[in-house]
Order: structure tokens, then C-alpha cells, then sequence
């Protein structure tokens, strides 16, 4: 059970070439319980010298430890001993997420229950690693590709899903044979640190192959970003951030993986079960208190059954209890940080400005109300026109834009109309209607008569301007991987050595 009766702040160090240490400067930065708002623990200021630091454990790690010698199978096993201790410490895991956070215990608890499964995948994957042999067109020739780690790599992960962002990652990477260093959110470091306390600590993982640099973006994001031994950075965050790592990891050639923003358009037709579809557009929505980048925040809905259909939407989000995230009953809890608290706000301004109507919330919730601090009622806008601005831009809180359509096309033409492409639902009871409908969407995720479902199974990733790259499935471990062409000649040298050898 979560304790909040200490007043004491809790101080922890980060893990860096399997020790614990402070920040080189000795300097930290206080993280906050974003229910009460009150600074809860204290964090290590990580900057240039200490990511210089980490980098170096990783590359050596990586070329000369005892990690780039183990087999594949028994880098399969080390993560298969991560994923039991996950198992064991599931609840703690979940519990600091939710003071550091603010998400709801129900979720948590869900979602690290979940998170082995990725480990159990990514470690029977890994020594399923192969390449192939060629059948050059020679004969003389013996060719094979083998199929190579990429080596350090960095993660630069956001506040809302810290641990379940860094798994995502974490599991695939050491698979591939990868060394790592993670840097978390600044809001959000605290399940991180005791992930690595709880769970790599005791893994019997060899010192350097997993680090941890905790601090502020523009200082120790981006010195690793542009850190000359680091070979791969995968970022999950904003979709301006993103362009920003993009650009400066271009510089040095390294390979990036992007998960960034969404303004997902949640599609109910007129043939729909209706409760299931007002279901999922709640869960689209104001689940995760709507700080979820796979965010249904944009509701198309069929003309033909609009106003009944909302009626039961509003109804239905009306009476969600609002309250302490740390409590099972609770359905929507506090916004994680401060800027973001005032960023909903502001948008909230902006729809009610441009036109649109406002049907639920619109504005703090309080005490009263169930709220507190930072909390913001769930929000339902009505008559909005897909080219405003509450339409196209990323709220990245419980904001929801009920959008009309007239038929098929319609839905279509207004659901791709957007710089992003991270997911969307269709609710139908039409095979035709769903195949059709996911097939022209332009979006990395389409769901259908559910939403917001994922699995270590199933890629995961955007179109456009919600990123690059893949995370989970088969697909995500060849981001960490990279092919060696081998020739063997036992034939003759010889020839003409001033032109290319090629066939006959
Ligand atoms: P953010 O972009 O502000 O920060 C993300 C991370 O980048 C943090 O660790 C931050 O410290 C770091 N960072 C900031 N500036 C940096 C710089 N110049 N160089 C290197 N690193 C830097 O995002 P956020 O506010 O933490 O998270 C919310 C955003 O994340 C939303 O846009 C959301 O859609 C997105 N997100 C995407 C996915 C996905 O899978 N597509 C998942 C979760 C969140």
C-alpha cells in the first residue's frame, strides 16, 4: 500500500557500471506526487560528465565485458530472469509509478503484471538471431550474412508509461546483444531507479550493460544524442522534442527510432454496438487521464446517430469519480506535471474560443469534485470542425473533440486529415466496413470495436509525424541489429584488379 505519511524526501542515486553513485556535480532535483503536488524524493542531476561516464561503461560492456561473450541462449536467459523478477516485484513497481506519476494503481498494476511478457518473448527471440548462408552466384565463393548488434544504445523515454516505455525497448535491445543507457523523463524517474535496484541488480547482469543517467533534457538528452560511441538512440516523447533528437543524431549517422505524438481519430459508425462504442470512446479518452499518446482525442461520429450517442457519452463521462490514483476505485487521476496542467488549460481556452461547445468539465476539478491540484475535469467538446486547432494539435489530457460525418469517405477524408499517424478505432459491425476502413487509414494502429490494446505481439509505431520505426513484435529487434556481409573466396585471386569483380 502506498505510504505517504513520510515527510522525510526519499534520496536516490543512479546506476551506472553496476554501482550506485550521485551525480559527478553531487547536484539532484526533487520529483513530486502529482496528487498532493509535494516534492517526495530526490534524484540525481545527471549531466554531460556523468552520461560521458555511462556511455563508456556501455561501450565497454559491449566490446570486451563479459556480456558480448555470453551465447545467445544464455542472453535469452538473463532476460527470462529479468521477467520473473518483474513478476516478483510487480506491486512495488507499480506503486512508485503511481506516486512519481499519478497514473491509477488499477492501471499499474495491469500494466507491470504485463510487462514480463515482453522479457519471455525478447529472450526466447534471442537466440532465434540468425543469419543466412548466400547462394552467391560463383561458385567459387562461400557467402553468409551474420546478423550483428548495433551496439550502445541510448533511450530518452517521457513521463507518462516510464517503465513500460523503457521495457518496450530494454527487452528487444538485449536480445539483440545491445548495451544501453536510459534516460528517463525528469518527471519521472523514481520506477526507473527502482526497477534497476529491484529487478537489474539482482539479474546477475554484467556491470556497464544497462545504465541509468537521470536529469533534464537539453543537458544529459542531449549529450547523448550527440555522444560519438553511442550507435542507436530510441525516443519516446513529443513529437518537437523528437524532431530535435532526429536532427542532432543525423549529425553522426546514428540509427533513431521515434515514438512521438498523436491526435487519434476514434471512429464510430451507425451500425455499431452503441454502449460498446460509447465504452470505447470514454476508454479512448480519459483513461490514463487522457496522458497517452494513442489518445482517441478525436471523436468522428456518424451524423445519423450524433445526438443520441452523445447523450450516452456524456452521461456515461459525467459520472466518472475523479480522485487518488493511489485508490482502486478511482477512474481519473491527477495531470503528471505542472506545464502540462497549465497546457490542457490553455487548450480548454483555446476550443471555447474557436467555436466549439462545451458539453462536460472545461476547467479544474475540485477538492469537492473529487480533484485536487492538478486535476482537470474530463471535457467534452462539441461542434468541433476537424481544421480547428483543438482538432489538430495534441492536448495530451482528458480533452475530448466530438467531430461529425456524413458517410464512408467522409470519415475517412476527416480521419487522415491530420500531420499525425499513430492510431485510430473504427466501431462497426461490418466486416467489410472494418477491413476497408483499416486499410485506408493512415495510421500506425488501427483497432477495431476496441481501442487502446497492445501487446508485446503486435508492432507498435506511427505513420507521418508520430515517428519511425517499430517497438514490439518481430520488428522491433531488428532496430537493434545490423547485417555483415561475409565472402569467402577458395577459389583463385587473380583477375583484373582494377575492376569490379563481378559475375562472369
Ligand atoms: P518530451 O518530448 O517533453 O520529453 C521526452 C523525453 O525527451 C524526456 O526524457 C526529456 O527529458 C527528453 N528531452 C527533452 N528535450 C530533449 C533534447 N533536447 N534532447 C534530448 N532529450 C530531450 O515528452 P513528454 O512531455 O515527456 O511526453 C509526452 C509526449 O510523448 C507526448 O507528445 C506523447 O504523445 C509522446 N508519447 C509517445 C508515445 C509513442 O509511443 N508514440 C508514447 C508515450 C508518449
Amino acid at each position: 500500500m502506498l505510504d505517504r505519511t513520510t515527510t522525510e524526501l526519499k534520496k536516490y542515486r543512479t546506476y551506472i557500471d553496476g554501482k550506485w553513485v550521485d551525480a559527478a556535480s553531487g547536484k539532484t532535483f526533487q520529483t513530486f506526487d502529482p496528487y498532493t503536488g509535494e516534492p517526495w524524493a530526490l534524484i540525481p542531476k545527471c549531466e554531460k560528465a556523468d552520461v560521458d561516464i555511462a556511455v563508456e561503461a556501455a561501450a565497454r560492456a559491449f566490446d570486451t565485458g563479459p556480456w558480448c561473450s555470453l551465447t545467445q541462449t544464455a542472453r535469452g536467459k538473463a532476460l527470462r530472469r529479468i521477467a520473473a523478477l518483474i513478476e516478483k516485484h510487480a506491486e512495488h513497481l507499480a506503486e512508485i509509478e503511481v506516486r512519481d506519476n499519478g497514473k491509477l494503481i488499477s492501471e499499474m498494476v495491469a500494466q507491470t503484471r504485463y510487462l514480463p511478457e515482453w522479457f519471455y518473448y525478447y529472450g526466447g527471440l534471442a537466440d532465434k538471431i540468425q543469419g543466412a548462408v548466400v547462394p552467391v552466384d560463383r561458385p567459387e565463393h562461400f557467402n553468409y550474412t551474420l546478423r550483428e548488434p548495433v551496439g550502445v544504445c541510448a533511450f530518452i523515454t517521457p513521463w507518462n508509461s516510464p517503465l513500460m516505455l523503457a521495457g518496450w525497448k530494454l527487452a528487444p535491445a538485449l536480445a539483440a546483444g545491445c548495451t544501453v543507457v536510459i534516460k528517463p523523463s525528469e518527471y519521472t524517474s523514481a520506477s526507473l531507479l527502482e526497477f534497476m535496484r529491484l529487478v537489474i541488480a539482482d539479474a546477475d547482469i554484467p556491470p556497464g550493460v544497462i545504465n541509468v543517467v537521470t536529469g533534464y533534457g537539453a543537458v544529459a538528452g542531449e549529450a547523448l544524442v550527440t555522444h560519438p560511441k553511442v550507435a542507436k538512440i530510441a525516443f519516446t516523447g513529443g513529437t518537437a522534442t523528437g524532431a530535435r533528437v532526429n536532427e542532432l543524431a543525423s549529425r553522426s549517422f546514428k540509427k533513431v527510432s521515434l515514438e512521438l505524438g498523436g491526435k487519434s481519430p476514434n471512429i464510430v459508425f451507425d451500425d455499431c454496438i452503441i454502449d460498446d462504442a460509447v465504452s470505447g470512446a470514454i476508454s479512448g479518452i480519459f483513461a490514463a487521464t487522457g496522458q497517452t499518446c494513442i489518445a482517441g482525442s478525436r471523436l468522428l461520429v456518424q451524423e445519423t446517430i450524433h445526438d443520441v450517442f452523445v447523450e450516452k457519452l456524456v452521461a456515461m463521462a459525467r459520472q466518472a469519480r475523479l480522485g487518488d490514483p493511489s485508490k482502486a476505485e478511482t477512474q481519473v487521476g491527477p495531470v503528471t506535471t505542472p506545464p502540462q496542467y497549465e497546457k490542457i488549460l490553455s487548450y480548454i481556452d483555446i476550443a471555447k474560443a474557436e467555436g466549439a461547445r462545451c458539453v462536460l468539465g472545461g476547467g479544474p476539478a475540485t477538492k469537492e469534485e473529487g480533484g485536487g491540484r492538478y486535476f482537470v475535469k474530463p471535457t467534452i467538446f462539441l461542434d468541433v470542425d476537424n481544421r480547428m486547432r483543438i482538432a489538430q494539435e495534441e492536448v495530451f489530457g482528458p480533452v475530448l473533440s466530438v467531430i461529425r460525418f456524413k458517410d464512408e469517405d467522409d470519415a475517412v477524408r476527416i480521419a487522415n486529415d491530420i500531420a499525425y499517424g499513430l492510431g485510430a478505432g473504427v466501431w462497426t459491425q461490418s466486416v467489410k466496413r472494418a477491413h476497408g476502413v483499416a486499410k485506408r487509414i493512415k495510421a500506425g494502429t488501427v483497432w477495431v470495436n476496441t481501442y487502446r490494446a497492445v501487446s508485446f505481439l503486435m508492432p507498435f509505431g506511427g505513420y507521418k509525424a508520430s515517428g519511425l520505426g517499430r517497438e514490439n513484435g518481430m520488428e522491433a529487434i531488428d532496430g537493434y541489429l545490423q547485417t555483415k556481409s561475409v565472402w569467402i573466396n577458395n577459389g583463385p585471386g587473380g583477375g583484373n584488379p582494377f575492376i569490379m569483380k563481378t559475375a562472369s
